[in-house]
C-alpha cells in the first residue's frame, strides 16, 4: 500500500478540506507510488486524511480525491463524480450551447477542466449532442484518462471527446502537451454553438483553450443588456465574444481590437452567422495597448469599454509588471469613455486577487482623473464554481464601473 506521512502540524489545511499536499509538507512516502497512483494521506500522528493521487515531479506532491475513509478511487469513483458534476449543470445552467461540465477541484476532479459544447439550437440542459473537450493537467486525471472519458460519454450521451491537454503546466506534472481524440468522431472544423441567442463558431482543435471562453458567458450577456445604442470598444476581442452580444444588444457601433488575425476572422464569420450588419462593426488586427493609445489620441470616444486581456500574471512572480499592465489598458481605457460611460473590466491572472485588482483600477481612474463607480463585481459562471476551502480556484474577476 502506498502511504503518505505528513510532517506534524501539516495536516491542517487537509482538515479544512483543501485539497493539495505540498512536497514540502512531506514526512515520508511508504511503497512505491508511480505518477497518479492513489496514496493514503495520513497525518504525523498516523490519523487518515484523504485519498490522493501522487504527482512525483511536482510541487503540488498529491492532490486528494476524497476525505472519507470508506471511499475507494475506482471507475466507480469517477462515474460518481461526473455524474454530480453533470448533474449539477444540468440544474443550474441553461439557454447556452456551451458550459463547463467540469471545473477541476471544484467538482472533486483535481487537474481536470471538461468544457461541452452543442451545436446551434441545442441546449446543454436537455441535449446529448455535441462535443467533449477535456484538460487533463496533473498525474491523477492522466493516470485516470480511461475511467474518465467512460464515465463522460456515459453521463452527458455524447459520444465525442477531443483531448486540448496542450498547456504547459503539465510539464510542472512531469507530462508532455499532447491534443487528440479520445472517443467517437473527429470534431468538425468548428461547431456553430449558440449563447444568450447569439451565434458562436467555435473551434475546438485549434482554438484557445477548448475553443471558447465559456467563463464570459454572464459577462457576455451583460454587455447585451447595456449596449443599445452605444459606441462600443471591445479590446482582446478573441473570435468576438463580447463584441457579437454588443451587436445583439443593438451597439451603434462595435470596435474590437486582438492581435490574432485567425481568431478576428472567426469574428467576422460569426458576424455573418447572426445575420448583423457588417458595416457595424470595425476590426483591428493590432496590439492594445497601443491601439488604445492611438485611438485616444485621434479623440475617438465610446459608451461601452470592455478589456477582457490574456493572463499577464501567470505566476507570482510577475505580479508586479501584471500589475503595471493592468493599470496601462484600464488608464486608457477610463480615458477613452464618454461621461456616464460603462467599462467592464476584467483579470483572468490566478496570482492577482480581487482587492489587487480593484486597487489597480483604482489607479488607472485616479491617473485617469476620473471618478469611476463601480456597479457591478464581476466573475464566471455558475458552471465555475468556486470551492470555500480553495480559493485558488478563483481566478476571473471583474468590475463594471461607470464613470461620472
Ligand atoms: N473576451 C474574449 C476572450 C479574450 S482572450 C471572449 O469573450 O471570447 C484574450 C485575447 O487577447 C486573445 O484573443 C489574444 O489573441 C489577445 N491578445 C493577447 N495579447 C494581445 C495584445 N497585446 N494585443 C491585442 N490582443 C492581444
Amino acid at each position: 500500500m502506498n502511504i503518505v506521512t505528513l510532517k506534524p502540524s501539516k495536516e491542517k489545511s487537509l482538515l479544512r478540506r483543501h485539497p493539495w499536499v505540498y512536497a514540502n509538507a512531506i514526512d515520508r512516502v511508504e511503497g512505491k507510488p508511480t505518477p497518479g497512483a492513489t496514496v493514503i494521506v495520513r497525518a504525523a500522528d498516523g490519523r487518515f486524511l484523504g485519498r490522493a493521487a501522487y504527482s512525483p515531479h511536482s510541487q503540488i506532491r498529491a492532490r486528494v480525491w476524497s476525505f472519507d475513509e470508506n471511499e475507494p478511487i475506482d471507475h466507480a469513483f469517477f462515474k460518481r463524480r461526473v455524474q454530480r458534476a453533470v448533474a449539477d449543470r444540468r440544474a443550474m445552467v441553461s439557454g447556452t450551447g456551451a458550459v463547463r461540465l467540469i471545473f477541476g477541484e471544484a467538482d472533486g476532479l483535481p487537474g481536470l477542466i471538461v468544457d461541452f459544447y452543442i451545436e446551434d439550437g441545442g441546449d446543454v440542459a436537455q441535449s446529448g449532442r455535441g462535443q467533449l473537450v477535456c484538460q487533463f493537467m496533473a498525474a491523477g486525471v492522466e493516470a485516470w484518462k480511461e475511467a474518465i472519458v467512460a464515465a463522460l460519454t456515459s453521463a452527458t450521451g455524447c459520444p465525442n471527446v477531443y483531448e486540448r491537454s496542450d498547456v504547459s503546466i503539465r510539464e510542472k506534472e512531469g507530462l508532455e502537451q499532447i491534443t487528440g481524440l479520445l472517443a467517437g468522431d473527429e470534431p468538425p472544423a468548428t461547431i456553430i454553438t449558440s449563447e444568450n441567442g447569439v451565434r458562436y463558431h467555435v473551434d475546438v482543435r485549434n482554438g484557445h483553450k477548448t475553443g471558447f471562453y465559456v467563463d464570459q458567458r454572464d459577462n457576455r450577456a451583460l454587455v447585451q443588456t447595456y449596449a443599445r445604442e452605444r459606441e462600443v470598444l471591445n479590446c482582446f476581442c478573441y473570435t468576438g465574444g463580447f463584441s457579437l452580444a454588443a451587436m445583439k444588444g443593438g451597439a451603434k457601433r462595435v470596435v474590437s481590437i486582438d492581435s490574432s488575425g485567425e481568431a478576428l476572422a472567426t469574428a467576422q464569420k460569426n458576424v455573418e452567422a447572426n445575420g448583423f450588419d457588417a458595416a457595424r462593426a470595425a476590426w483591428l488586427d493590432a496590439d492594445a495597448f497601443k491601439t488604445l493609445r492611438r485611438l485616444y489620441d485621434e479623440g475617438e470616444r465610446f459608451d461601452l469599454v470592455v478589456l477582457d486581456p490574456p493572463k499577464f500574471a501567470a505566476s507570482r512572480e510577475h505580479v508586479d509588471r501584471a500589475a503595471r499592465a493592468y493599470k496601462d489598458i484600464n488608464l486608457t481605457g477610463f480615458k477613452l469613455l464618454r461621461p456616464g460611460g460603462l467599462l467592464f473590466t476584467y483579470s483572468c491572472s490566478g496570482a492577482i486577487d480581487s482587492a489587487l485588482f480593484q486597487k489597480i483600477v483604482a489607479g488607472a481612474a485616479a491617473d485617469a482623473r476620473v471618478d469611476a463607480r463601480i456597479l457591478k463585481r464581476l466573475g464566471a459562471g455558475v458552471d465555475h464554481p468556486l470551492l470555500t476551502a480553495f480559493p485558488e480556484g478563483e481566478y476571473l474577476k471583474g468590475l463594471l464601473l461607470q464613470i461620472a
